[in-house]
């Protein structure tokens, strides 16, 4: 069944891909459906929620919305099998010998890494997954030039000449969503894909070692390690060559900055495949072959954009949160489920033809930017791009995380590349430029701080590159807030 199944869904998604707007339409409505007739006939939650709601003719805003709190309060009767339990497959999860199997043979479970509040869990089951990772496969950089010939020619060129190298550098070994999806492949994935997964947990002198010693198409990792290795290898200690045919660098899990953008390109001369998505779907957006910006997968989920108050934000503009809506993942319905992402949709047409609309940058996660005081009242959100655009420059810092340590005061903690090398002054002037160009020099106070390493995030186990210590204030509202 698996196997004949996702042919069938990367086909159809490449197909889709080269559709117009109105047969991805179709395709949505025809999903979003089924989506509710499983809810309400399976999920005794939604089946009390939706009450006195035509699900066969109702519009999406018809629908009420849902948070991460009312869903995991009410997990098992969320879920649409009942023999799914919140408290057995947190147990199950707990115990490592579980990883790589299916709970019940059936489905994949996972914690979110989530920035703010519990962690969700979340549950997949392979139907769900064979469609992340059909759109994985179907929809890599350029699918709006592919012919079907183009593919079947590479999958034989997988098959009988060189298998495609796969190359991730991960959080492992536990239940972590990008590590999930690599640990759970479709099962002729191994005959056209040699995929090797290097944890973040080791030193970054050890992944560079790994990566010296092999050879691969394509580079999977979070941007911030994404950064950190384009930074080995302009210093000339890594030696990463991508291979063609589609060597790609791709970005999952965290926003990717402009900084990082460079630093690949600088490095490897390509540029940076980005994809959006979350926990609760997997492939939300990727970019396109014109790597300008992201495509929503509009066949797959659908993302509404929408202000602090749940009112839509028209397009062109972001919003302060999404509505996510998973048309796939049939077991745990996430239907306009709250998700604190930044971003909006572009009124601006891509010029590569795909049928899917495009999303503005995304942003990151609220939590992220920072507000500072506003001289007479209230205060300014600064987004942290401003103070880390000019990071690029420094080429001997090795990892950093910028905190908001005090509401007008922000401190640099650094690695140097070389700890015998006194780099602070030179980390204060390039900051100190960058603040003054973006105008809060004398506003905001600057600390830098040279460290051994910088903490992990406890629950991701990446680096948290922009972090606010002390978060929004309390009194914070949308009439005093100045951008
Ligand atoms: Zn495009």
């Amino acid at each position: 069944m698996g196997l004949p199944r996702i042919i069938g869904l990367i086909f159809s998604m490449h197909h889709a891909s080269q559709a117009t707007p109105e047969d991805i339409a179709r395709i949505r409505e025809k999903r979003f459906r089924r989506l509710l007739r499983t809810a309400v006939a399976k999920s005794p939650f939604y089946r009390n929620l939706y009450r006195g709601i035509d699900i066969e003719t109702c519009g999406l805003s018809d629908l009420p919305t849902v948070d991460k709190r009312t869903m995991m309060a009410n997990f098992d009767d969320f879920v649409t099998d009942r023999r799914l339990k919140r408290a057995e497959i947190s147990a199950w999860l707990e115990d490592k010998s579980h990883f790589r199997k299916m709970y019940l043979g059936k489905f994949i479970p996972f914690r979110t890494s989530g920035t703010t509040g519990e962690n969700a869990l979340v549950i997949y089951d392979r139907r769900a997954l064979d469609f992340v990772h059909a759109a994985l496969i179907s929809r890599q950089a350029h699918p709006e030039e592919m012919t079907v010939l183009d593919i079947l020619h590479l999958m034989f060129t997988a098959l009988f000449v060189k298998r495609f190298g796969m190359t991730a550098v991960l959080v492992t070994g536990g239940p972590y969503p990008a590590y999930t999806i690599a640990a759970y492949p479709p099962p002729f994935y191994k005959l056209l894909v040699k995929k090797e997964i290097y944890s973040l947990f080791d030193s970054v002198e050890k992944i560079v070692e790994k990566l010296n010693a092999s050879s691969c198409n394509e580079l999977y990792s979070y941007p911030t390690m994404l950064s950190i290795l384009a930074r080995e290898q302009l210093a000339g200690r890594l030696h990463l060559k991508l291979d063609p045919p589609l060597a790609t660098i791709v970005s999952t899990s965290e926003p990717l900055t402009e900084s990082t953008k460079r630093l690949v390109q600088a490095a490897w001369g390509m540029k940076i495949q980005d994809t959006y998505g979350s926990s609760e779907c997997f492939m939300m957006a990727r970019s396109c072959g014109s790597f300008e910006r992201m495509h929503v997968m509009a066949d797959l989920c659908i993302i509404e954009i929408v202000d602090r108050h749940g009112k839509p934000v028209p397009d062109g503009q972001t919003g302060d949160k999404i509505l996510l809506t998973n048309l796939f993942n049939l077991a745990q319905p996430f239907i306009r489920y709250e998700v604190s992402d930044v971003t909006g949709y572009s009124t601006e047409p891509c010029s590569c033809g795909q049928p899917f609309p495009t999303l503005l940058q995304v942003e990151g996660r609220t939590d992220d930017i920072f507000y500072i005081d506003h001289p007479g009242g209230g205060y300014d959100a600064v987004h942290p791009n401003l103070f880390i655009g000019p990071i690029l420059e420094l080429t001997q810092v090795r990892e950093y995380q910028l905190a908001q340590t005090g509401r007008n005061e922000v401190t640099f903690f650094y690695v140097p590349v070389n700890p015998a090398i006194d780099i602070e002054s030179k980390v204060r002037e390039v900051l100190e430029n960058g603040m003054r160009r973006a105008g809060l020099l004398g506003r905001v106070t600057l600390k830098t701080t040279c460290v051994g390493v910088i903490p992990r995030d406890e629950r991701s186990g990446k680096i948290r590159q922009v972090i606010s210590l002390i978060g929004a204030p309390a009194d914070l509202d949308d009439d005093m807030l100045r951008h």
